[in-house]
């Protein structure tokens, strides 16, 4: 079960150059296509239109970076 996880982690690519992906790393093959990625989402290369989302969706975005705060609010509820 564990071997089957790690191969599948394994043979995920790197979005940048598309060589396999390292687990340290993940999804990327090193930290240097990582920092390209996240320069390239500082720099607008990408075509995701971030100041265009909606309120709801930044909602979205926010519950999903505090996932675990959220939930315990959820739960409160
Ligand atoms: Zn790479």
């Amino acid at each position: 079960m564990i071997i089957d996880l790690e191969d599948k982690r394994n043979s995920a690519k790197c979005p940048v150059c598309k060589k396999k992906s390292v687990a340290q790393y993940r999804p990327f093959c090193s930290s240097r296509c990582a920092d390209i990625d996240l320069s390239k989402w500082l720099n607008g290369n990408y075509s995701v239109p971030i100041l265009e989302m909606s309120e709801a969706d930044l909602d979205e975005l926010e519950s999903a970076v505090n996932g675990k705060e959220f939930l315990e609010r959820e739960d409160k509820v």
